[in-house]
């Protein structure tokens, strides 16, 4: 894994990666938004040059009002130069106003480009690497901050750039004085500079190692407050463990940040005095030289403000300087996460070199990303459009494992699956998906309206009632639908308002009907569908699919031998292998593996 370097960064190596940050800031908000990005910049500048120039009519009027007193009586140039300072401080507030108008218009815009950056690319990867947990802290690492981060580097950009022509024009103003004077403002600054810069880097190592723990907690916090686990926490009596794990992560977690907190805090205070003592040492300079007649009253004021607003703009740019590291180092993990490989070898074929010819699997071999075992292990397969192949065999033999390659969502590895002589490789995925219809056990139940959940098989035809009801009719699902009170308009789910919940079967009906929205799809895959029906209702279901698969390849998996006996074929599995193949009768005959889980089975209901 790439790694962001943790190191507190030195003076020079600090100053260089400063010009990559603002380019790659201002390059975000400029595809952000050319007119903020615009507004932004001119309303920087002039904020930018608006104080030294208050400074230096302060000097004007403070003069002008000596020499008023000494003339008795207040004279013109007094209110001339009292109304122009007026007006300078009314457009510095002016200008505050307009830039944080522009920063708040951009934090809603950056966060949902940043955002959705981090969601289209999630869409790109393939399951082995979203079940990844790197990749998953990854995921959570770049989307907890993405509305944060990047506003707050380039506010801080903006900060650098208006504090810096700031100084430029104090210094200016100073270099009358003594070239000196500008050396020990700058100089004040730099040891709480350094000691803000080495704590940056430090939190976010915390940060970063701290992932795992992070993920748990949130984890927790997801068992412990989602709708569909609290059944079992409530009966299991799990919350109370559950929290005392939840409490006692955070416990760790906050030891060591109040250790950093305190350590930051103390330093920052120490190094803050130096800055302190440059302040007075300079106004008793400025003073005496005063006192000496080498100075007005009014250059005595106005030197007296550009130090101490000149010190502030020294160590709010250094700060910010800081933060933008800390918001750079998010940023590189978030580039890294949107820059992460994906699947490069996409296929292009959309029909097959023999169309009609089916699935051919040949000596297919699997192992799970991380994972020592094979979960398949030499498969030879041939499945014919029109015939139907029923897999069992006990938990963890490889049966969905086998379902998921044929559904391309796993990249082959060795071995081969062809469909119509071309391999799943070179397919096009998109037309591969188009011809094949899956229910998997663990099927999604969508928030959704019920037509939704049923288009949701198809996104060309997500909206149209007309196709939600032809598969409602063939997943057996239209019945009950028409039942409901708004009918294929009713919404489902406990989220939203007026949301209704169906009952396990009826939901698996609603799987089914999904798998029909493909109406070109010809390899259907049914993984356990019907586990929440009874055995009647799940033989009658695969009766009826077989009815209307005349030209499709059906691939059942069921613990259910009252269905599985009625496909053409059975492959039971064992260990990611098939140690059998052949009809119920055959293997009936051969009296092995499948004769006797036959027999367990139907002695059960004798
Ligand atoms: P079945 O469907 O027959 O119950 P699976 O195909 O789900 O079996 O699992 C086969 C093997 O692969 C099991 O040993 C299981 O632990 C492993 N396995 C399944 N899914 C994953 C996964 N996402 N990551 C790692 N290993 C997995």
């Amino acid at each position: 894994m790439p790694s962001v370097s943790a190191q507190p960064p030195g003076l020079i190596s600090q100053f260089k990666p400063l010009v990559t940050y603002g380019r790659r800031a201002l390059v975000l908000v400029w595809q952000t938004s050319p007119a903020l990005t615009i507004a932004l910049g001119l309303l920087t500048l002039v904020a930018g040059l608006l104080p030294a120039s208050i400074a230096y009519v302060g000097k004007w009027l403070v003069d002008s009002v000596v020499a008023a007193i000494q003339d008795d009586g207040p004279t013109r140039a007094v209110w001339f130069w009292l109304s122009i300072e007026a007006v300078l401080v009314a457009a510095m507030a002016a200008v505050q106003t307009g830039l944080n108008i522009c920063n708040s218009l951009l934090r809603a815009q950056l966060g949902q480009r940043v955002n959705v950056m981090i969601l289209e690319k999630a869409q790109q990867f393939e399951l082995a690497q979203l079940e990844d947990a790197e990749f998953y802290d990854r995921l959570t690492r770049a989307r907890r901050e993405a509305s944060s981060r990047p506003l707050s580097l380039v506010q801080k950009t903006f900060g650098v750039i208006q504090n810096g022509i700031a100084i430029l024009s104090f210094s200016g103003l100073l270099f009358a004085f003594s070239p000196w004077a500008v050396l020990l403002l700058v100089a004040g600054g730099l040891p709480a500079f350094f000691a803000e810069a080495k704590f940056a880097g430090q939190a976010f190592r915390l940060f970063r190692w701290r992932s795992p723990e992070t993920r748990e907690m949130m984890y927790l916090e997801s068992v412990l407050a989602r709708e569909d686990y609290t059944k079992e926490v409530k009966l299991f009596g799990l919350a109370p463990r559950l929290l005392d794990r939840y409490k006692s992560i955070f416990r760790k977690i906050f030891r060591e940040d109040r250790a950093l907190t305190i350590r930051r805090g103390w330093w920052a205070f120490g190094l803050g005095m130096v800055g302190t003592v440059a302040l007075y040492a300079a106004f008793a300079w400025v003073v005496l030289a005063t006192v000496a007649g080498q100075l007005s009253l009014g250059e005595m004021t106005m030197y007296m403000m550009v130090f101490k607003q000149g010190q502030s703009a020294v160590s709010a740019s250094l700060t910010s300087i800081n933060g933008m590291y800390e918001d750079h180092l998010y940023l590189t993990s978030l580039y890294e996460f949107l820059e992460q490989p994906v699947r490069t070898t996409v296929g292009s074929v959309a029909r097959g070199e023999q169309p009609g010819t089916g699935l051919e699997i040949t000596d297919l071999s699997f192992r799970y990303p991380g994972s020592d075992a094979l979960a398949l292990d030499g498969i030879n397969l041939a499945l014919k459009p029109g015939s139907s192949l029923a897999l069992v065999g006990e938990n963890g033999s490889g049966k969905t494992t086998l379902t998921k390659l044929i559904a391309g969502l796993y990249e082959l590895e060795q071995g081969d699956i062809k469909l119509d002589g071309t391999s799943l490789r070179d397919w096009n995925p998109r037309a591969l998906q188009d011809r094949i219809g899956v229910i998997f056990q663990d099927f999604a139940r969508y928030q959704w309206l019920v037509g939704h959940n049923i288009g949701a098989g198809d996104v060309r035809s997500f909206d149209s009632e007309e196709h939600w009801r032809q598969a409602a009719k063939k997943g057996l699902a239209d019945d009950f639908i028409s039942d409901l009170p708004a009918g294929y308009q009713t919404q489902l789910g406990r989220w939203f308002k007026d949301g209704r919940e169906l009952s396990g079967g009826q939901w698996q009906k609603i799987a089914l009907a999904r798998a029909f929205m493909r109406s070109k799809a010809d390899i259907l895959i049914l993984d356990e569908p019907t586990a929440a029906m009874d055995a009647k209702a799940e033989a009658e279901v695969f009766q009826h699919f077989q009815a209307m698969a005349s030209e499709q390849i059906l691939i059942l998996i069921s613990h259910r031998f009252s269905t599985v006996r009625q496909a053409d074929r059975i492959a039971v599995m064992d260990a990611g292998r098939i140690i059998e193949l052949g009809s119920h009768e055959d293997l009936m005959t051969l009296n092995g593996h499948y004769a006797r889980l036959f027999e367990l089975q139907a002695a059960a209901y004798r």
